[in-house]
């Protein structure tokens, strides 16, 4: 016998003609069944023998081409110009050790780009597609590169389906194409045709590809290919890949750069021009021109932001928010307003029933998963005395799409919810009446839905009645209504009640719905919303025979009602200090949601997001309102409920046009409007949906409002890490073009030599301006107000800090340098290379912080910093003191005198560094503000 594994047609190369067979041959061929799916055994033997469900991406250029890229380099061009004029004058020393220097800086170029480019790709692996599959007859998640054709997969609306499938389950399926066809309207899908096996892709109704979207509806299928079998992996045989899109901040950074590049070029001009007038060596001084230059351009600092960003990026992975754009970290630091979503995000979206109202009586639910029961005055009712109830229990298990699983993480009696935890609440409630889902199924076999969807606020299932056998949560014990169809709807009660024209009495009675009966209905809707309960109406409707499309035209209207089910949603307990964290850092948090102003209103307050004087606003009255009027309302808003996704966009652009820097919360296919308009897109990564993911900015990990807040955060440190060491490496570069100039201009020798120039830029500034990437945030960075999103990254204040800085350094090394002159005129320049290097080393440290003395954020909060700077002492050490190192930099070995006129110098700069964020410190806190 051979095993359905061992059949040919398993080869995921083989796809094409699953198309034109029956579903059922699909699953022998494929060796597979639609219930159970694939065993876990099987799927792992497929995943080895057929490779990973994944597309080729494009190979990275090789090594050679990335060292050459780092020659591509205007400035770089430069300097093995300026080896080749050594040559030629017969300076070969300089001339190797310019290349050398070359060679060092395309080596660093190449490892930093390299583990900028590991980082990112690090994320995108963990932002991977997640597929919904049945295996061993569970629904379970696994990651989309593990599927193996035979695999089952389940497709809701917002899916990114993960392979090619021939779909045998289709409810209202609809499909966007567009990754294949270029078509962006959805194109229907139907299991049930069987097609001829030539038809066109794009008119393949049972089939649905990898990397399409779904629009609307719901689904099953089996895999029939996977990876580059798959139709879109054949259209490109080799997927770029994502070339990664420069971040604001990088283009402006890059853009300072230039500018400072062409001044520094202008620079020097007049320093080799004035050099030469003034008698000096040409060549030499064409030298120093170039190496001031290549000093003076900051060419490593794009590198260094992205650097900067990465590991800002993977702190925030530790604080659960997977940043999906770079850009988006600079701009998650200027948030004002962060608009959640209240389910699942300020809620544990734990929800649990715990009242059911039928017809005036209100009776309560207790207990946890597995136990616990419907009671009335704590007596346990008896479902068959109080038919309404079954009945509601009835409807809220047909129309629902969650399961029970029994929980398999060794928790011994309890259960885990697969699907929407609304749903999964119902099913549990039901359970505790002895409801079972799949039992239920069976008798009242689902043939058609309309699904939920935010904006219509419901959802029906329309069953037919197979087994009309007396249950006790059953409305229909009458044999003689076998073969009828009912539809059974679940939704938010005023809509519901909209389309209800009786309903159930206590005893299973049905009679016509009075204004009365309304009143009271809403009344209790009400009591219970106040309570912060979540409250979902059931209703349904019984045919003979329902129309063959199931439609919110054709089904949803003349129902009969039943109850409401109050689930109450606990919020989660470490958002009210992460809201007030978040106001005291100037960010306002709004809530939005589907639930009622009154459930809305208690859970605000209950989480200290809404105070007195402040408004609810519902969706009817946002509905009402023009632009204009909105935009008069939202800095009072802190809370719309009833509202659809829709009604989210409308409030991010109304927020953003009174200048508020957004940041919108979303899980739905409907969302993604939003989500796109918003600043910063925030999809939740448990209960989003791919499309979600997609357009989001950044994705939460755990779903949690507190890691936005975290995320916010860290993004003002990781920009503040950029202006600190923006900061550090213009002081420096600026300096060091003054002192050349100065001395050239009064006629004085340079200073420094060129290979000194080059050292110092390469090797002593870059590494602790890279240490300067690892700080960790000053104390208080959540308690200042965000930052204005257009301010230059060199503002005034940084300006001035330059400026002193530059004196500062200028008067030291000049200093050590003069007096050099007159101890020993051999050893001056000596003196002011290692002044000038020596004295950058403690501005590092004071550049950690802007505002705070050094000795407050704690001199050791940062290790990073010791190694770069010990990396630098010993660099400028060798330099200093080996003598074949000596020969190349032109340096002499300091005597102890002299040592004893640059050791006071060196402190200098750090002490006025620290006094200019005192003077700035005091004068940014007088009232008037600078
Ligand atoms: P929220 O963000 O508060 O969860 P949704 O947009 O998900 O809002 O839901 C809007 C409204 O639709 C809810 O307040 C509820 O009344 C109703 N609803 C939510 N989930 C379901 C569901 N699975 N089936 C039917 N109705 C639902
Ligand atoms: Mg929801």
């Amino acid at each position: 016998m051979t095993s359905p594994d061992r059949a040919p047609s398993v080869d995921p190369s083989s796809q094409a003609i699953f198309h034109a067979l029956e579903a059922n041959e699909v699953f022998k061929q494929l060796g597979s069944s639609p219930d159970d799916g694939l065993t876990t055994e099987s799927a792992r033997e497929r995943l080895v023998r057929h490779g990973p469900n994944e597309l080729l991406e494009a190979p990275r250029p090789g090594l050679a081409k990335r060292l050459l890229d780092q020659f591509r380099n205007f400035i770089v061009l430069f300097l093995i110009g300026a080896a080749i004029a050594s040559a030629a004058f017969g300076d070969y020393v300089e001339a190797v050790a310019i290349l050398a220097i070359v060679v060092l800086n395309a080596v660093l170029g190449v490892v930093q780009e390299g583990r900028a480019e590991a980082a990112l790709a690090a994320l995108r692996k963990m932002a991977a597609l997640e597929a919904q599959v049945i295996r061993d007859g569970h629904r379970i998640m696994v990651p989309a590169r593990e599927l193996v054709s035979g695999d089952v997969v389940v497709l809701e609306a917002g899916n990114r389906v993960p392979a090619d499938v021939r779909l045998f389950e289709t409810a209202n399926l609809r499909v966007e194409e567009a990754a294949l066809t270029g078509e962006s309207v959805p194109v229907e899908k139907d299991a049930r045709i069987v097609l001829r096996q030539d038809v066109a892709l794009g008119d393949r109704g049972n089939t649905a590809f990898m990397g399409t979207l779904i629009a609307y509806g719901r689904g099953k299928g089996v895999v029939v290919s996977t990876g580059m079998h798959t139709q879109i992996g054949l259209i490109a045989s080799s997927l770029q890949s994502i070339v990664e899109e420069q971040t604001p901040l990088q283009r402006r950074l890059d853009q300072l750069g230039k500018t400072l590049g062409k001044a520094a070029l202008v620079v020097c001009g007049l320093v080799f021009a004035v050099g030469w007038v003034r008698g000096n060596d040409p060549l030499e001084m064409f030298l120093v021109a170039v190496s001031l230059a290549v000093a003076a351009v900051p060419e490593g600092l794009p590198a260094v932001v992205t650097i900067t960003l990465a590991l800002g990026m993977r702190e925030m992975i530790k604080r659960h928010a997977l940043i999906r754009r770079l850009s988006s970290v600079e701009t998650l630091g200027s948030t004002t307003v962060i608009c959640s979503d209240k389910t699942g995000t300020l809620t544990q979206n734990q929800m649990a029933v715990t009242r059911l109202w039928v017809d005036g009586v209100l009776l309560e639910v207790t207990g946890t998963a597995g136990e616990g029961s419907f009671r009335l005055d704590g007596k346990p009712v008896d479902l068959k005395q109080f038919r309404a109830a079954g009945t509601a229990i009835w409807v809220a298990t047909l129309a629902n799409d969650a399961e029970l699983e029994p929980a398999t993480d060794g928790r011994a009696s309890g259960y885990r919810i697969v699907g929407d935890p609304t749903e999964g609440a119902l099913i549990l409630a039901a359970s505790k009446a002895g409801a079972d889902h799949a039992e239920l199924d069976r008798a009242y076999p689902r043939i058609d839905e309309v699904p939920f969807d935010s904006s219509r606020k419901r959802m029906t299932t329309v069953h037919k009645i197979a087994d009309p056998s007396p249950h006790d949560v059953s409305p229909f014990t009458d044999a003689s209504q076998r073969g009828w169809e009912v539809a059974a709807t679940k939704g938010a009660p005023d809509v519901i009640l909209d389309l209800c024209t009786s309903m159930e009495k206590r005893n299973g009675e049905r009679v016509s719905l009075s204004p009365e009966h309304r009143r009271t209905i809403l009344e209790a809707n009400a009591a219970m919303a106040r309570q912060a309960l979540r409250v979902l109406a059931v209703a349904y409707r019984v045919e003979q025979d329902v129309p063959d499309q199931a439609t919110p035209e054709t089904v949803e209207h003349d129902l009969t009602f039943v109850g409401l089910f109050g689930m109450i949603d606990p919020s989660r307990p470490e958002v009210p200090a992460a809201i007030e964290r978040a106001r005291r850092a100037g960010i306002r948090t709004v809530m939005i949601t589907g639930d009622y102003p009154d459930t809305a209103r208690a859970i605000a307050t209950e989480i200290g997001l809404l105070h007195p004087g402040r408004d609810v606003m519902g969706g009817e009255e946002l509905s009402a309102l023009t632009d204009e009027e909105l935009q008069q309302r939202v800095d009072r808003t802190d809370v719309y409920a009833r509202v659809s996704p829709e009604h989210k966009v409308r409030i991010v652009d109304a927020l953003k046009q009174r200048g508020e820097i957004v940041a919108m919360t979303g899980d739905g296919v409907n969302d993604a409007p939003a989500l796109k308009r918003s600043d910063i897109g925030i999809a939740m990564g448990i209960t989003g949906t791919d499309v979600a993911k997609e357009t989001a900015d950044m994705v939460l990990t755990d779903d949690n409002y507190v890691s936005i807040v975290a995320a916010v955060e860290q993004g003002r440190v990781i920009y503040s890490n950029i202006r600190k060491f923006v900061f550090f490496l213009l002081s420096c570069n600026v300096a060091e073009i003054a002192i050349i100039f100065v001395a050239v201009v009064v006629g004085l020798p340079p200073p420094l030599t060129p290979i000194q120039l080059l050292v110092l830029n390469l090797l002593t500034d870059g590494a602790p301006a890279l240490a300067l990437g690892y700080e960790k945030g000053d104390p208080d960075t959540m308690d200042q107000a965000p930052r204005p999103p257009r301010e230059p990254i060199v503002n005034t204040r940084m300006r001035w800090g330059i400026g002193v800085q530059t004196v500062t350094i200028f008067v030291v090394t000049m200093t050590a340098y003069l007096i050099g002159l007159r101890l020993d005129p051999a050893a001056a320049g000596t003196m002011a290379f290692a002044t000038l290097s020596f004295s950058q080393l403690p501005l590092a440290f004071t550049a950690r912080s802007e505002q705070y003395p050094l000795l407050r954020i704690g001199i050791f909060s940062n290790a990073v910093m010791y190694y770069a700077v010990g990396f630098s002492v010993v660099v400028l050490l060798i330099g200093l003191y080996w003598p074949p190192a000596q020969q190349i930099l032109d340096t002499v070995s300091l005597t102890v005198t002299e040592w004893e006129v640059i050791l006071p110098l060196l402190a200098i700069p750090a002490i006025v560094a620290e006094l200019t964020k005192w003077i700035q410190g005091w004068k940014a806190a007088r009232p008037s503000g600078a």
